[in-house]
């Protein structure tokens, strides 16, 4: 009989979300007058910006006449949606990331996923702890994770970002990783590095021979001005990191689907013959073989976010979330807790007040103000005691939740 990769039957299920889920339900069926108000949601709630919109209209239009018809697109993305974004999220930002460098995809998160596809399964793996769970359950797919034991998988090293280092992840001590994930800002915990902070990893990655993988599906969240927008702001970063981008939390695609991985032809890595392979070369490879393109309607909506109505519009919406995470930051922070994030990030990082566990003050939370989060245990062993809640709900959610927050008084 046939059988299977032992690598995804050694992946526990996904319980985070279901269990979130789950417990609100149960809530709700025995305090059926309740309003729940929902602070956990990681998805945007806005509606696309009129000039993506518009422009979809226009490219489904294209695809009712043959003249204008687009089937299968280039592998790596359309030269229009490539050319925008080399341009404006690099060169105007004086960053020369040139086209070639720039695959579209569907988003960030088969990216981020899919890239291990092209390393080797014996790198060894660092993230930061508490972390975006694609990264862990990915590696743990390629069989680079080795086994599960207290919540933590024994392979991977785990770098914990909490209070006690003010959130910047320490360089590893003892065995260096082959392949470092950084987010930034992050998820979940809404704190970012700044350039000086992020010179020290691709410094480090350059001195050692290691990879950075930087997500920065949060880019559009930037406001403070001594945060990089990308790790190519770094000097070195083009021979040692990859970088993540999404249009998801940027111009509202979670539904739309469209992102881009930047590849920079400087990076190189040995293969088993200790001969020099371009990243970029690899991965092209790999694009063509496993993806058929971004579609050419999303990939329309997408270049219509660069022109001046598009960058106007999403930043509105991109404001509106960030005018809800200052709310709660200074809310939470009036109500005495320990707030963290929430400045150039949609999250908003809290400590449980009087040592609870995550998992304790979610519950306190719903019963005594109807408010769910996501418990910060669930993104890893150094998110236990810490809690996530989001500003992707109502400005009015957003304040009623915090009034309620206050009046609990924990
Ligand atoms: N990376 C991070 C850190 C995220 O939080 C998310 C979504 O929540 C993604 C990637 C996924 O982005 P996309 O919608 O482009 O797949």
């Amino acid at each position: 009989m046939f059988t299977l990769n032992d690598n995804f039957c050694i992946l526990p299920e996904s319980y985070l979300f279901s269990e979130v889920a789950r417990r609100i339900n149960a809530f709700k069926e025995s305090h059926p007058e309740a309003d729940v108000i929902r602070m956990g949601i990681g998805d945007v709630t806005l509606p696309l910006c009129p000039a993506a919109i518009e422009a979809m209209h226009k490219a489904v239009d294209d695809e009712s006449s043959s003249a204008t018809f687009h089937g299968y697109g280039p592998e790596q993305g359309y030269p229009f949606l490539r050319d925008a974004i080399s341009l404006h999220d690099y060169k105007n930002r004086g960053i020369d990331i040139d086209p070639s460098e720039i695959f579209v995809s569907d988003g960030a998160k088969s990216d981020t996923g899919n890239f291990g596809d092209i390393l080797s399964a014996d790198n060894t793996v660092a993230v930061t702890d508490p972390v975006y769970p694609v990264y862990v359950d990915t590696n743990v797919m390629a069989g680079r994770a080795g086994i599960l034991a207290d919540g933590a998988w024994s392979k991977i090293q785990y770098l914990p970002v909490t209070a006690a280092n003010g959130f910047i992840p320490q360089l590893p001590e003892g065995d260096v990783p082959d392949i470092i994930y950084l987010c930034y800002p992050n998820n979940p915990t809404g704190t970012t590095l700044t350039r000086d902070q992020l010179k020290v990893w691709v410094d480090f990655a350059l001195e050692h021979g290691s990879l950075i993988l930087f997500d920065s599906a949060y880019e559009s969240f930037i406001r403070e001005e001594d945060v990089p927008h990308s790790i190519y702001e770094i000097e070195g970063a083009r021979k040692c990191a990859v970088e993540f981008r999404s249009f998801s939390k940027t111009a509202g695609f979670t539904g739309v689907r469209c992102g881009y991985t930047v590849v920079p032809k400087e990076l190189k890595a040995l293969d088993k013959e200790g001969k020099e392979v371009s990243l970029n070369h690899l991965w092209n490879r790999r694009q063509c073989t496993k993806f058929n393109g971004a579609s050419y309607v999303s990939q329309r909506g997408a270049a219509a976010i660069f022109t001046p109505e598009g960058q106007r519009q999403v930043k509105e919406a991109v404001d509106y979330y960030l005018a809800n995470a200052k709310v709660l930051r200074e809310g939470l922070a009036e109500a005495g807790m320990e707030v963290f994030g929430g400045v150039n990030a949609p999250y908003v990082w809290i400590k449980a007040p009087g040592g609870m566990s995550s998992w304790e003050f979610f519950d306190l939370l719903l019963e005594k103000c109807n408010v769910a989060g996501t418990p910060g245990s669930g993104f890893g062993p150094a998110g236990e005691g810490y809690f996530r809640l989001t500003a992707f709900n109502t400005l009015e959610n957003t304040i009623e939740a915090v009034r309620r927050i206050k009046a609990a008084s924990f």
